[in-house]
């Protein structure tokens, strides 16, 4: 063997780390934005005997376009948003993050642009590089909103293939107004662009935010997607899915995708955890309880909140955060150092683990006076 060998890696590729959020082992886990709590024992039965009944099956290959998932999915969607979708217009696949590779490897490609909206999720530029889809960002507003005339103009201007609009966004929680993502999707539909909002925290929205499911009616060009990692407490199953108005979109999805990508295992346990979707979402009302009650908590002590619609909070502002990243973690309560400098992202925990990051923050910050806002 020669030492000297140096594999052939595309050179775009040579030098970048791979993506990833600490996982350590500490008593408050409070990084990655998972549902806190762990499954309901009948819920965990149940998941064991429809993966034992598959087991036997395993000979096969999984059904290949996941029917049944799909169908339970776009019935569940019609309880969550009221909005009725055909099992046609459903794509399901390993977590949002492989749908949303779908769609990159189905509209983008060489010579095509995405555009989103900064700050917003970090792998979405890995998504364009992978397919070598051109990717531009533009800044939020001071508030995190979307200047919706400056977007259209660069639509207009810039003429993307895809416009990523995420709400709640990650990491400032806050959601789009229907009208803002209305205009958006009008100027892309105009340019011959398709418009996905990343949906990853719906079911924590506020009572009064609406879903874009709602406007899946009037756009041909949108596509809607939600994952199972959140909410449904099941990031380790690894399940998301999209929703698009046209079920043409659902029809390339199918041509991009790997052959037999979801496996039966995997569609057993997702389709027990839909029949289940009451008892995660009495865990997805205490969730937005405890957001409310803890971005209260932050403001009272001074801090800058972010408006939050999802399962954390985006909070500062800090001259030195990652000292207070570290001064956390030195307690048991690991955080996140994300979006803009000054901030640092909490995931909402159980209360006991939410108590335990207010008696961490208050401990690390006591020498200190946070910021004026
Ligand atoms: C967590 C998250 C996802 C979900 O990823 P999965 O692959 O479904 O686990 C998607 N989009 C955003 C913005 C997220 O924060």
């Amino acid at each position: 063997m020669s030492a000297a060998f140096v594999p052939p890696v595309r050179e775009d590729l040579v030098g970048i780390a791979s993506y990833g959020a600490p996982q350590l082992d500490v008593p408050a886990r409070l990084n990655v934005n998972e549902n806190p709590f762990p499954l309901p024992d009948d819920l965990t039965a149940a998941m064991g005997r429809a993966v034992a009944g598959t087991a036997k099956g395993l000979n096969r290959y999984p059904d290949r376009d996941a029917e049944r998932l799909r169908a339970d999915l776009a019935a569940y969607l019609r309880r969550e948003t009221g909005v009725r979708v055909g099992v046609d217009q459903v794509w399901a696949a390993n977590g949002s993050n492989e749908v949303m590779h779908h769609l990159f490897l189905a509209f983008g490609g060489p010579g095509r642009l995405a555009v989103t909206f900064d700050p917003t999720y970090s792998m979405y530029p890995e998504y364009a590089r992978d397919t070598f889809t051109a990717y531009e960002s533009f800044p939020r507003r001071a508030d995190f909103s979307i200047d919706v005339s400056a977007a259209i103009r660069i639509i207009a201007e810039r003429s993307p293939v895809l416009v990523l609009l995420t709400s709640p966004n990650n990491p400032t929680g806050t959601a789009l107004p229907l009208d803002d993502i209305r205009a958006i999707t009008i100027a892309a539909l105009e340019a011959g662009a398709m418009v996905v909002v990343d949906e990853a925290y719906a079911e924590f929205r506020r009572a009064g935010t609406p879903s874009a499911c709602e406007l899946l009616a009037e756009f041909p060009n949108l596509v809607v997607t939600r994952t199972m990692s959140k909410a449904f407490a099941l990031a380790g199953a690894r399940v998301g899915y999209a929703v698009a108005a046209d079920p043409a979109v659902v029809d390339v999805l199918k041509v991009v995708r790997l052959p037999y990508h979801l496996s039966a295992v995997t569609q057993a346990v997702a389709i027990t955890a839909l029949e289940h979707s009451d008892v995660l979402q009495a865990q997805v009302a205490l969730l937005r309880e405890e957001r409310d009650r803890l971005s209260g908590w932050l403001v009272d002590q001074g801090f800058t909140v972010s408006a939050s619609d999802a399962n954390f909070i985006l909070f500062g502002l800090f001259d030195d955060r990652d000292a207070v990243w570290r001064a956390l973690l030195d307690d048991g309560v690991l955080i996140r150092q994300t979006g803009p400098r000054e901030w640092l992202r909490v995931t909402v925990g159980t209360p006991e683990e939410n108590d335990m990051f207010r008696r961490a923050l208050a401990k690390a910050t006591s020498t200190r006076a946070p910021a004026p806002s």
